[in-house]
C-alpha cells in the first residue's frame, strides 16, 4: 500500500548524488511535509512550522554543507511526525502520538496496515538511498565519513528551562570524529558555546540513522546540532554553516579518518 499520490512530494531527495568528497551528509529531519492523504495529521499548520515537525534551518545548512565540500546529501522528504527516521519502527518515538506538548491526532489508534505503508513509502525508501549511496561511495573510493546533520529547540516545554549550547555534537560510544570537531571549533571559535552529547547523548533517545548505516559499516561519523535560533534566517544558516565547514576542514586534514 503506498502512501503517496501524485501531488506529494518525493520521500527521500538525493542532492549532489555524484559529489566527490569522501563524505556522506544526511538530514533526518529535514522537512515538514504530509502525504494529502494523511490530512495534516489533524494538526494546524503552525504546530507542523515549530520543531516537532521538522528540524528548523537544517535543510538550508545542509544544503550549502553539500555544495561547499562537493559531497552528496540524502534529505528526508517528510515530517518526523509521519514517521521519524531515526528512531526504530515499532518504538513509540517512531510513529509518535505526541511531541513536546502536542497531540497528534492523525497517529492514534492506527492499524497495522497504516503502520506499514508510512514505513514502506517513506522510511525505508530514506533508508535504501542512504544504503545506495554508501555502497557505491565505498565501491569507487575511500569509505566516507558520514556526517548527520540535525537542529535542536533552544527551549524544550517538556524540559523547562534554555538550553544556551549554540552547536553540539552527539555521540554514542565512539567519540574519535566528535572529539576533532570540538576541539577544532574551541579552537577557531573559541567565543562559541559548544555542546559535547548534550543536551542528550548519542546513545539516549537510542537513533536508527548513525547506527545502522555508520556503526554497521564501521565508518567514521558526526552527529551535530545546531541551534535553531541561530539559523531560523538564511543570513545565519550561511553563517552557522561555514564556521562547520572551517572546522570540518580541520577534521579532513585528519587522515585517520578517512580509511
Ligand atoms: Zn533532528
Amino acid at each position: 500500500m503506498t502512501l503517496l499520490g501524485p501531488a506529494d512530494p518525493p520521500a527521500v531527495h538525493r542532492i549532489n548524488p555524484d559529489g566527490r568528497a569522501p563524505i556522506l551528509f544526511v538530514s533526518d529531519h529535514d522537512a515538514n511535509a504530509v502525504a494529502a492523504a494523511l490530512d495534516t495529521l489533524g494538526l494546524p499548520p503552525e504546530e507542523l512550522a515549530r520543531h516537532v515537525g521538522y528540524d528548523i534551518g537544517i535543510a538550508h545548512i545542509a544544503r550549502r554543507l553539500s555544495a561547499r565540500f562537493d559531497a552528496p546529501l540524502i534529505a528526508s522528504g517528510y515530517s518526523r511526525l509521519v514517521v521519524d527516521p531515526n528512531r526504530w519502527p515499532g518504538t513509540a518515538g517512531s510513529i509518535p502520538e505526541a511531541a513536546d506538548g502536542t497531540t497528534i491526532p492523525g497517529n492514534r489508534n492506527l492499524t497495522d496496515d497504516a503502520r506499514s505503508a508510512r514505513l514502506d513509502s517513506l522510511f525505508h525508501p530514506y533508508h535504501a538511498a542512504i544504503a545506495e549511496t554508501l555502497d557505491a561511495m565505498i565501491a569507487h573510493g575511500p569509505a566516507p565519513l558520514f556526517i548527520a546533520l540535525h537542529s535542536f529547540t533552544p527551549a524544550l516545554r517538556s524540559a523547562g528551562g534554555d538550553r544556551p549550547w549554540e552547536i553540539g555534537f552527539l555521540w554514542d560510544t565512539d567519540d574519535r570524529a566528535s572529539a576533532l570537531a570540538i576541539a577544532a571549533f574551541r579552537r577557531r571559535f573559541p567565543d562559541v558555546n559548544v555542546g559535547a552529547n548534550q543536551p542528550y547523548s548519542g546513545s539516549s533517545p537510542e537513533g536508527y540513522t548513525v547506527p545502522v548505516h555508520a556503526k554497521r559499516r564501521g565508518l567514521h561519523d558526526l552527529t551535530l546540532e545546531f541551534r535553531q535560533d541561530l539559523i531560523a534566517t538564511p543570513e545565519g544558516g550561511d553563517l552557522w554553516a561555514d564556521r562547520f565547514a572551517v572546522v570540518l576542514d580541520d577534521v579532513l586534514a585528519n587522515s585517520a579518518l578517512i580509511q
